[in-house]
């Protein structure tokens, strides 16, 4: 999968690319991505690329001909990658909008700066708009690598043989459940018993029900969205019987 960013800060990203796992995928040849200076497209002695806005106020907006040539020039080399403008107007990004984007052979992504960019750039030569969530940054660029992230690590290979994302929070609707390493006691809290039993089973079941009870508890609306399997449905008919005695109780 290749990903192309367009910014007119690339130093940000390609620190980015020399880090941690973004790194090891490009090692291993498993993604290809590059950022593209869209200043390098903008023309002129001083290769402008904001402009004031017309009716006034305040801020500058981005420059539509530098953006255009740079959106242009990454199509072309990569013409069937999906072209994305980062903006907070866009439709929220989330776990299963990183698994639709993990289809596709490449990723443009637009970051704008300032007051964002010229509306005519969204018409044509963009396919989506994308957030990250519901406040603002200064600049596209880690909404970009927000996104480069997410999905990356859901191509296979990447997260390596043991490790997959199959488990994580807002895979099929649940939050994960909690996880402990050594040392057993620390600050005068034990880890759970039933993880050091090395009965499978039963750490399956504990750990279902603990991902359960904390979507629960943090993001109920997950769970009506969810499709239960009839373990699921059994750990909250028990939950129901619990609730039930200690209501009775009380009559
Ligand atoms: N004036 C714009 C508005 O109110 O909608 C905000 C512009 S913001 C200061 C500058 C740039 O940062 C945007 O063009 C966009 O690329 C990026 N950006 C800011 N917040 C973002 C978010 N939540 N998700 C994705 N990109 C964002």
């Amino acid at each position: 999968m290749t990903f192309t960013v367009l910014t007119i800060f690339p130093e940000l990203i390609d620190s980015f690319l020399d880090t941690g796992m973004i790194r090891k995928a490009l090692e291993k040849e498993l993604i290809s991505c590059s950022s593209v200076n869209i200043r390098d497209f903008a023309e002129g002695k001083h290769k402008v690329t904001d402009d004031r806005p017309y009716g006034g106020g305040c801020g500058m907006v981005m420059k539509p001909e530098p953006l255009a040539k740079a959106i242009r020039s990454a199509k072309e080399a990569s013409s069937s990658s999906k072209t994305i403008l980062l903006t907070p107007q866009g439709t929220p990004f989330n776990q299963k909008r990183a698994h639709h984007l993990s289809t596709y052979d490449g990723l443009i992504l637009v970051c704008g700066r300032y007051e964002g960019v010229d509306e005519r750039i969204c018409h044509e030569l963009v396919d989506e708009e994308i957030s990250i969530g519901d406040f603002v940054l200064t600049g596209g660029e880690l909404a970009a690598m927000v996104i480069i992230d997410a999905v990356v690590r859901l191509i296979p290979g990447v997260l390596g043989g043991a490790l997959s994302a199959s488990q994580d929070s807002f895979e099929d609707q649940l939050l994960e459940y909690p996880h402990y390493t050594r040392p057993y006691s620390f600050e005068g809290q034990d880890v759970p018993e039933v993880l050091i039993s090395g009965d499978h089973a039963r750490i399956d079941r504990w750990r279902l029900e603990a991902s359960l009870k904390r979507t629960f508890l943090r993001r109920p609306e997950l769970l009506s969205e969810k499709k239960m399997t009839r373990p699921e449905i059994d750990i909250l008919k028990k939950w129901c019987i619990e609730i039930g005695k200690i209501i009775q109780a009380q009559s």
